[in-house]
């Protein structure tokens, strides 16, 4: 489930939609949570699709830690991608504003965390684009990442949080445990997952800036 100051907002034809704050969201909200009404589909389950469902599936899912495919019921599988990008998955499995986010700023995130099988080419036209996603990029930047998301949930009491009891009870306790200081910081290199990845496309598909999940 995605942030409620936010909707679906055509950005043009090239990238398609995309997630936009209809309201200030302050750096430290929570802009997703993985709640019960997302679609799980298990690799198995997937391997069976035919091709147009596959694609779908592909087109705006993310894969978790488990090797499962997550398929938002809501606008959430709509954001886009940016190599500077304002909101990032934690550790938890929620994302987390980054930064502050202006009312009519697109919500972007960082794709790199989401298992993607194959090299995917992009032109976000944000500073210091990579230019390419890489299955390895979560080895490469997750220090770099941590930093940022473990930034944003040390803010995490300081803010609203709408989307906070959307989240499961074990989540919520890790969190808090963080912040009281009883347990570590979980490391958005445990969203990274450990089997191998489905290599469907031997050559990099080109997706724009990716109209591809949240
Ligand atoms: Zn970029």
């Amino acid at each position: 489930m995605i942030h409620p100051k936010t909707e679906l907002r055509f950005v043009n034809s090239k990238i398609g939609y995309g997630v936009f704050a209809t309201e200030f969201i302050p750096k430290g909200t929570i802009l997703y949570v993985k709640d019960r009404l997302e679609i799980e589909i298990t690799k198995n389950r997937f391997n069976k699709m035919d091709q147009t469902h596959k694609d779908i599936v592909e087109k705006f899912s993310y894969m978790d830690e488990r090797g499962v495919r997550i398929v938002s019921w809501d606008h959430a599988k709509y954001i886009n991608h940016k190599c500077d990008c304002n909101s990032m998955s934690s550790g938890y499995g929620f994302e987390i504003a980054i930064r502050d986010i202006a009312r009519d700023e697109e919500i972007t995130d960082e794709y790199g965390l989401f298992n993607i099988p194959d090299a995917i080419e992009i032109s976000c036209g944000c500073h210091n684009c990579r230019q390419m996603l890489l299955p390895t990029d979560v080895d490469q930047h997750h220090m770099a990442w941590d930093l940022l998301v473990r930034e944003a949930i040390e803010k995490l009491n300081e803010v609203e949080q709408p989307l906070w009891n959307m989240m499961d009870s074990g989540t919520r306790t890790d969190v808090m445990g963080f912040l009281s200081g009883q347990s570590e910081y979980k490391s958005v290199i445990h969203l990274k997952y450990q089997g191998q990845l489905n290599k469907k496309h031997s050559t990099i598909k080109s997706k724009g800036l990716s109209a591809c999940a949240a």
